[in-house]
Order: structure tokens, then C-alpha cells, then sequence
């Protein structure tokens, strides 16, 4: 506030602990004829703080519509349109339209700031998960020169384990096991088949009367149609 121009008036309530009062907020208070709301806040419309001439003091009801008129008289100064507002990321001047309401930036910056933070946050996912590996990859080879010894008796005792001989056993066992079940198979089908000729054989036998009958109109018809045709 160093740039107010300030009064001494210690009967003023609400003057500051030195006695002082800033002189703009006096005088719109004399326009006014009354004591200015506690919200209140005064305005110097040309911009310069010294300047308190009535016809440059405009008395908001609160910051909030200061702000306001902050904005729009900057915006007008800027781009000759009160209504834009200003993007502090891409610093260009923009229709309200393209801002989402309480951000200071438009929205194409905000979801180019949301893609950043996006591929910073991956970025940094893959560096740690590439540290880990790394340090996962030193740990095995401390073990491996720590116990060396230790590692090679396991190595060659577990090639004992499975020497050809054991390989050959389970070889063995496993063609077994596939000719045996090829085995259960073909007998089944074998099995099946018969019954179904069987059972084939026994409805010629008790529909032959209508099965010759259908086979002699399926012959009549053919030679019609090719009568016909
Ligand atoms: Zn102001
Ligand atoms: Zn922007």
C-alpha cells in the first residue's frame, strides 16, 4: 500500500494503527456521504494510485468485483475486447469460452500441462522399474561370486538328477501313455460304428415301405423338372 497517498485522521474508526487513513478511501467516503462498507474496496480507474480526483475512484463491493474490473480494463488495454482473459501459459489473451472457470490457463495449455505431467509420471516409472532390474541384476551377481562354490555343487548335482537315463524314463513313460490312449480311442470309434450301422439297418428294415415310397417321388419329381426345364 506504499503507493496510497495517506491522511492523518486518528477519529476515523477505521484508521490504521499510526492514525492514518488512505486518502481515496476519505474521499469516497465524502462522496458518498457515509462510512464505506467493511468489504468495500475503492478503485482508481486510470490506474495510477496518486491520482484520487472523484472521477477517477469507483467503489467495489468487494475484491472480488475489483478483480473484476482489474481484468476486463486489461484485457481492454491489451486487445480492445474487455471480455478476454489471460492465459499465463501460452500468454495470449482469450475468449472466456476457452478457459475452465478458477483455472489461470486456457484449456488446450491445461491439457497440454495434463499430457506432460503424464509422460513425466511414465518417464519416471520406467527409470525406476530400469533401476530395479539393474540393482535386481547386481544382487544375482554379488550371490553368484559370494557362492560360487555352493552354486557350481547345486549345478552339477542337479545335471545328476537328470541325467539321460532319467530323461530316457520319462520319454518311456509318456509314449506309453499316448499309444495306449490312441489304443482306447480307435477302439471307440470302432465300437460306435457298428452301432450306428446297426442301428441304420434296423430302421431301413422297419420303414421301408415309406423310405421306397419317398425315393419314387423324389424320382417323379426330378423327371418333371427336367421334363419342364
Ligand atoms: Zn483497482
Ligand atoms: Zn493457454
Amino acid at each position: 500500500m506504499g503507493q496510497y497517498k495517506m491522511v492523518r485522521a486518528p477519529w476515523h474508526p477505521n484508521s490504521y494503527g499510526n492514525g492514518c487513513v488512505p486518502e481515496h478511501r476519505l474521499i469516497a467516503e465524502k462522496a458518498i456521504g457515509k462510512l464505506l462498507p467493511a468489504r468495500a474496496v475503492v478503485h482508481h480507474i486510470n490506474g495510477n494510485q496518486k491520482d484520487n480526483r472523484n472521477v477517477n475512484l469507483v467503489v467495489c463491493q468487494d475484491e472480488v468485483y475489483h478483480n473484476l474490473l482489474h481484468r476486463r480494463t486489461e484485457s481492454f488495454k491489451a486487445t480492445g475486447n474487455p471480455d478476454k482473459r489471460f492465459c499465463a501459459k501460452c500468454s495470449s489473451w482469450l475468449l472466456q469460452d476457452k478457459f475452465l472457470s478458477n483455472r489461470g490457463y486456457c484449456i488446450d495449455c491445461g491439457k497440454l500441462y495434463g499430457l506432460k505431467r503424464y509422460y513425466a509420471d511414465h518417464e519416471s516409472t520406467l527409470i525406476k522399474a530400469r533401476k530395479s532390474r539393474l540393482s535386481r541384476q547386481a544382487a544375482i551377481k554379488q550371490y553368484l561370486a559370494e557362492n560360487r562354490t555352493r552354486v557350481n555343487a547345486y549345478a552339477r548335482d542337479w545335471r545328476g538328477r537328470n541325467s539321460d537315463k532319467v530323461r530316457e524314463k520319462n520319454q518311456n513313460y509318456y509314449h506309453k501313455d499316448i499309444e495306449a490312449s490312441r489304443e482306447r480311442n480307435h477302439a471307440a470309434y470302432l465300437k460306435n460304428r457298428e452301432i450306428r450301422i446297426e442301428y441304420q439297418k434296423a430302421y431301413y428294415a422297419q420303414n421301408a415301405e415309406r423310405i421306397r415310397e419317398y425315393q419314387r417321388q423324389y424320382r417323379l419329381k426330378k423327371k418333371m423338372e427336367t421334363n419342364n426345364g
